[in-house]
């Protein structure tokens, strides 16, 4: 069994999630991927945040029909704040003993890995697949080269063990787990922009599943 982890605040989800999402499990074989929506999320305010049971229910709906999605609701039934090692370690206890298991994230939620509650743990304990994603404003001009940015990161911050691989496009470490950097299909959407969207009455058709837009629209969501 193979697991992704692949947590956020999905406020909304958005076909940007799920492609990436369909990618990964494609390219890295995975048997499942759960999407985990953050309960708290310690790096964004709560303002504009839509209630955790309706970003909960639009993942449910979005993802019913692939039988390798599913949705948790570990974070949103933990108090307090949804502190990513915290989920990984729930997701473990509960998955069979030797199953693998990965950790999913976008170019960006990477860039601010040193801010995450244990993250030095968090790599002593799991594989981490970094998605690229366009228009990612830390990366612009003599930046814009991800795996430059990633290496940076991983040195400066993780440690100065990693060392890339050009080949499997990965970031090994004689003790810690491996770090993938993946090209997925560049889906410059984001939920900021569909809140926006939806706040000036403008549409959200093809940048979101039906199933949200609906919803969006039942429950008045961020208008
Ligand atoms: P917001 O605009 O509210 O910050 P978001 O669109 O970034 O939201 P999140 O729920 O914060 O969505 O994202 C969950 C995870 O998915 C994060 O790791 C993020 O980097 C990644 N992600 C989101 N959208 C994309 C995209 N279009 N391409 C690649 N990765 C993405």
């Amino acid at each position: 069994m193979k697991a992704g982890i692949f947590g956020g605040t999905f406020n909304p989800v958005h076909l940007g999630h799920m492609r990436i999402a369909e990618e990964v499990r494609e390219r890295f074989r995975l048997d499942k991927v759960y999407f985990i929506p953050a309960g708290r999320p310690p790096h964004k305010t709560d303002q504009g945040l839509a209630p955790g049971v309706d970003r909960y229910f639009m993942l449910k709906e979005a993802t019913a029909e692939n039988p390798y999605f599913e949705v948790s609701d570990v974070e949103l039934l933990r108090s307090g704040r949804s502190y990513t090692i915290d989920t990984v370690e729930q997701i473990f206890s509960v998955l069979p003993r030797d199953s693998g298991c990965s950790l999913i994230m976008g170019m960006d939620a990477f860039m601010e890995v040193e801010t995450w509650k244990s993250f030095q743990n968090l790599f002593e304990r799991i594989e981490v697949i970094v998605v690229s994603r366009p228009a990612c404003p830390e990366l612009s001009g003599a930046r814009a080269d991800q795996t430059e940015t990633m290496r940076d990161v991983i040195l400066s911050r993780i440690s100065k063990q990693y060392r890339y691989d050009p080949e499997t496009s990965c970031f090994v470490h004689p003790r810690m787990k491996t770090i993938y950097r993946f090209k997925a299909t560049a889906i410059d959407i984001s939920a900021t922009n569909i809140r926006r969207l939806v706040a000036g009455q403008k549409s959200i058709r093809y940048l979101v599943p039906e199933t949200t837009e609906t919803y969006i629209y039942q429950k008045r969501l961020y208008v």
